[in-house]
């Protein structure tokens, strides 16, 4: 695997402005798209089966420390009626996602993996944080193909100041993707964009990360203040004047695109955080910037609406069944159509996209 994709290269593009060079990213990173992925846009029901957490992330709304949310667990039967409302919509994969919830007991979400799997075949991706090893092993016996966890930002100093630990050693994130590759997952990382501290080279360390690790999936958003975490109260950026990352659109997008390059085959969201900050058509910017999936609710609507990890969640105005409708006609309209099957990651013979570096070249950086 090429490891030396040139920094420098990546850097001038995060700091890239001028209109005319930007759209020859756009258009490189939508070809590389349709070439590694094809044109299916894959559809991925999002269940937030809770928002109980442990922990004390200085950016997240779930953080133990803030009292002003209210508290639910969603029960298998909601659960199970969520997946199955995923198959009805003609979905392929179900993601059950939570805040970090050790009420989520391990042999339970276990029993709800394996009944989502033999009644509705779907295929089953968790997003449930840091848990055991024995925890991992026992899900991916149970049937769970894939596991989402973002390592949020390369910068250690930075990650480890947001994302404090529970007493033992500091997470190490990128060691828990290995393991969980190991145990034969899938697996999905990710970052946000912006967050008070972040500089543009750590997000070019970022880039370099998401192809070095051989990520199946990559998650990218911008970072949204929360007003009741301590992040979103005003924390002023550590980072040297002029090396802050701004949480704006138009680098989530830069982002986006250059992950594309790096990462042919990865399977992209157009990230809710996305849609929240550019409500009108941030979904298919995203879509025609090197994404090719969309992950929409499933989460029952008096749960939705408490699952604030940030806040004014772009999810909270339309049912499931309202919102599909309106998914299939704006995918339409891009002359995209919804993937079928489970959409796993289909890894492409050698020859057929170009190398990275070559595709950053040829855009005459
Ligand atoms: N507890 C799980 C799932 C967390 S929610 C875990 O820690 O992996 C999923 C993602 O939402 C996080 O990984 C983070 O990247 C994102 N997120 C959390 N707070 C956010 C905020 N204020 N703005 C934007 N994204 C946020």
């Amino acid at each position: 695997m090429n490891r030396d994709v040139d920094q420098t290269r990546l850097l001038a593009w995060l700091r890239e402005n001028d209109p005319a060079r930007l759209e020859a990213l756009w258009r490189l990173a939508d070809d590389t798209r349709r070439a590694g992925v094809g044109n299916a846009v894959h559809l991925r029901g999002l269940i937030e089966i809770s928002n109980h957490c442990v922990r004390q992330c200085a950016y997240c709304g779930l953080r133990a420390g803030n009292r002003a949310l209210a508290r639910y667990r969603m029960n298998e039967t909601e659960i199970v009626a969520a997946a199955w409302q995923a198959c009805a919509l003609g979905y392929g994969t179900v993601v059950l996602q939570a805040g970090e919830d050790t009420g989520l007991e391990g042999h339970w979400v276990a029993r709800v993996v394996r009944r989502i799997k033999t009644e509705t075949g779907l295929a089953v991706t968790l997003s449930l944080g840091e848990r055991t090893e024995a925890e991992w092993a026992q899900w991916r016996e149970a049937g769970a193909d894939r596991y989402l966890l973002r390592f949020e930002t390369s910068d250690r100093a930075l990650f480890e100041a947001i994302h404090p630990g529970r007493g033992g050693p500091p997470a190490d994130r990128l060691a828990m993707l290995a393991r969980l590759r190991q145990l034969g997952y899938e697996i999905g990382s990710g970052i946000m964009i912006g967050i008070p501290g972040q500089t543009f080279e750590s997000v070019a360390r970022d880039l370099q990360l998401f192809r070095e690790l051989d990520l199946d999936m990559i998650g990218i958003g911008p970072y949204i203040p929360h007003p009741d975490t301590p992040l979103g109260r005003g924390r002023v950026s550590t980072a040297p004047a002029g090396q802050q990352v701004p949480n704006v659109e138009g680098m989530v997008y830069k982002v986006l695109a250059l992950a594309r390059l790096l990462c042919p085959e990865a399977n992209i969201p157009s990230t809710t955080a996305l849609a929240t900050i550019n409500k009108r058509d941030g979904r298919e910017l995203g879509l025609q910037r090197g994404a090719n999936v969309w992950m929409p609710n499933l989460t029952p609507m008096p749960y939705r609406r408490l699952y604030q990890i940030y806040p004014a969640k772009a999810c909270l105005e339309e049912t499931a069944d309202a919102a599909d409708r309106r998914l299939r006609e704006r995918l339409a309209a891009l002359g995209r159509q919804a993937g079928s099957g489970p959409g796993s990651r289909k890894r492409v013979p050698a020859a057929a996209p170009a190398p990275a570096a070559q595709m950053l070249q040829c855009c005459e950086r």
